[in-house]
């Protein structure tokens, strides 16, 4: 019985820690959340035709062009530039994640 015991502190450490590390997914918007940031900026742009004409990067507030164009879970995207469009697939949930907050 006296073994026991010393285990409950250890126990209640690890459940803790594991609750109270943020969890990298948490930081990134969900899958659900990226089709409705998508959808919204999709229509952001006046039409809702899968192609999202505003730069996402620049937080909707630059006309994308068609030159620089990236797609993402069935939407297209224009981007301002190539700076933009190469910020995007690098990190493509960031960018969504960010735009998300804007809201
Ligand atoms: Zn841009």
């Amino acid at each position: 019985m006296r073994r026991v015991w010393w285990a409950v502190p250890v126990v209640l450490v690890l459940v803790g820690c594991s609750q109270g590390t943020p969890s990298a997914e948490r930081a990134t918007a969900e899958p659900g959340d990226r089709a409705a940031v998508l959808a919204a900026a999709d229509a952001a742009d006046g039409t809702t035709d899968h192609v999202v004409a505003r730069c996402a990067v620049c937080g909707l507030g630059m006309d994308g062009v068609a030159e620089h164009a990236a797609t993402f879970e069935g939407y297209t995207l224009y981007f301002c530039s190539a700076e933009c469009r190469e910020s995007f697939e690098a990190n493509p949930k960031a960018i969504l994640a960010r735009l998300a907050k804007q809201r």
